[in-house]
């Protein structure tokens, strides 16, 4: 849970996968690199060799792409990890395309393509094998038979990484190992390290065994009796995707609350799926998104006519249509739900990850800070009023798409919108940047814990490869740039540069 956040009057459900494979366990499994000119920006920003040229090959490296028919020169096809698209299963995702067209966002085949824009409604990939079940990291680059031939490969499952054992270097701090114990028994282990110690823990994980081993804010830790080894932004910069859902009504059949309250839908679905591998039950709950950037809408939401597709500019906000509620209140399933869950992408506000206790399973202090900076309303109210015309248009154009009020703004004016931000908001468990990669020089502006090589600033044999060392949180979803990032990383310590 996250730390009560002023103005919300409630805690975030912080999610993450506790497994082999982390959150593509559990998550929507949609595969998405983002746009090009973020990953620029990355290298203008300092990051050295993390400009797209640079990181498109690792995108390219572990992506087995299994749609034929695409555009296979934008996409790997002999990578481990498979990803794959699927016709729109509902009613309303056909119906979207078309009033995304009518407003001017044009449809996308594929956001994976650089000959694309960035700009419109599209379909997604998802990370799902040649049987559609999940490919997540655990079955793409662990299968159990790449495991049996290798003798050099240990696994502990079950086994928390407490904390890093530093020692002294040659020039300055050095890992020598990691303290271990069981989750099932009281064991504790230390095991040593020749090379290097790469921390992969995720968002949370990583600055919590980072602060625990004497690597983070000095002051933070002096507090907690840790000993400083290195003091570092180690937990500053959190950044996450703040969304807010809008819902609709939907007849019953168009929708997944179906298969929940209509037992003989269920039943006709699960037939399906089992003989011809078909229906909703294979069907994402959601399976389109619409980027756009609020600087190309109108005072009303509506795109700017000419300006998409002619601008360098480029998504700051996305919607996930859903044939369900998208909000994390629970809701009134007596009729379907159709719902736009309008995503902030590149928020201002910055949070941070604090311990409670100088102690590996105290439950960490998470203060997302969510709405903290109010430049983060402004493309929110725009991407609101952006949803709300392309229900109108839906409406308009024959689906039976209707008003559900007690769950979509009261009016459009700033006042209600904010309201409604503040009321019927989510996480999208896009957590990121709490070891920041930067250039040496951010330090001191809470800015850098690990260089471009991903080498932990001023303690040798260390490095962090996850999505905490995102330079910001990037404008899409995070699993296929944190695969990148772990391949670029395999690539760096295979071809160690002494610079
Ligand atoms: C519900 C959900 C849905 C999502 N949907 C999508 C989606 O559809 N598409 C997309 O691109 N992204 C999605 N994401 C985000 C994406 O899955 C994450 O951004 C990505 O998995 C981050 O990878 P990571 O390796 O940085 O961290 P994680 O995936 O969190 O992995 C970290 C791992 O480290 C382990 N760990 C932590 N601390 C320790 C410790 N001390 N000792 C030992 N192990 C430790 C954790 O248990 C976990 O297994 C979703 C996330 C969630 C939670």
């Amino acid at each position: 849970m996250s730390d009560d956040q002023p103005g919300m009057r409630k805690k975030f459900q912080l999610i993450n996968g506790s497994a082999l494979g982390g959150s593509t366990r559990i998550n929507q499994m949609l595969y998405l690199r983002g746009v090009k000119q973020e990953y620029d920006m990355w290298a203008e920003s300092g990051c050295k060799g993390w400009g797209w040229n640079d990181v498109e090959p690792f995108f390219k490296k572990s992506e087995r792409f299994l749609d034929g028919n695409g555009d296979l020169t934008s996409h790997g096809t002999k990578g481990e990890w498979r990803n794959r698209t699927g016709p729109l299963v509902f009613p309303g995702f056909r119906q979207l395309v078309e009033s995304c067209k009518n407003l001017s966002l044009p449809y996308i085949d594929d956001f994976n393509s650089e000959k694309n824009p960035d700009i419109g409604c599209g379909r997604l990939h998802f990370t799902r094998d040649e049987n559609q079940h999940r490919n997540s990291t655990y079955y793409a680059f662990l299968p159990s038979r790449l495991v049996s031939q290798r003798p050099n490969l240990h696994i502990l499952t079950n086994t928390i990484a407490e904390k890093l054992i530093i020692g002294k270097g040659n020039n300055g701090p050095a890992v020598k190992g990691v303290q271990v114990s069981s989750r099932l028994v009281s064991q504790r282990k230390i095991v040593t390290c020749e090379l290097e110690v790469v921390v992969c823990a995720g968002p949370f994980g990583s600055p919590q065994i980072l602060m625990l081993s004497g690597i983070g804010p000095a002051q933070h830790l002096k507090e907690l009796g840790i000993q400083v080894h290195k003091d570092l932004p180690v937990g500053e910069n959190l950044q996450d995707h703040f969304a807010v859902s809008i819902a609709q009504r939907i007849p019953m059949s168009h929708s997944l609350v179906s298969l929940e309250t209509r037992p003989w839908i269920f039943l006709v679905e699960l037939i399906k799926w089992l003989i011809w591998g078909t229906g909703m039950l294979l069907a994402p709950v959601l399976q389109l998104a619409v980027f756009a950037s609020s600087s190309l809408l109108d005072d009303e939401g509506r795109p700017i006519p000419g300006k998409q597709g002619n601008s360098d500019e480029i998504p700051d906000v996305e919607i996930m249509p859903m044939a369900y509620d998208s909000s994390d209140l629970g809701f009134d399933k007596s009729r379907g739900v159709f719902s736009f869950l309008c995503v902030l992408l590149r928020p201002k506000s910055k949070g941070t990850v604090r311990l409670a206790f100088n102690a590996f399973d105290a439950p960490l202090r998470v203060d997302p800070r969510y709405l903290s900076n109010p430049d983060d309303f402004l493309p929110l109210r725009a991407v609101l009023k952006l949803a709300l015309r392309i229900g109108e248009d839906m409406r308009a154009s024959g689906y039976p798409i209707e008003d559900w009020k007690s769950e979509m703004p009261q009016d459009e004016d700033d006042a209600s919108l904010d309201k409604f931000i503040q009321w019927r908001n989510r996480t999208t468990y896009h957590y990121s940047s709490t070891c920041r990669m930067g250039p040496r020089e951010d330090i001191p502006d809470g800015g850098a814990v690990v260089d471009e090589q991903l080498r932990v600033f001023g303690v040798n044999k260390l490095r962090v490869a996850d999505s905490s060392v995102f330079p910001w949180v990037l404008g899409t979803h995070l699993q296929a740039p944190t695969v990148m990032v772990a391949e670029k990383c395999a690539h760096m310590m295979l071809n160690p540069k002494n610079d």
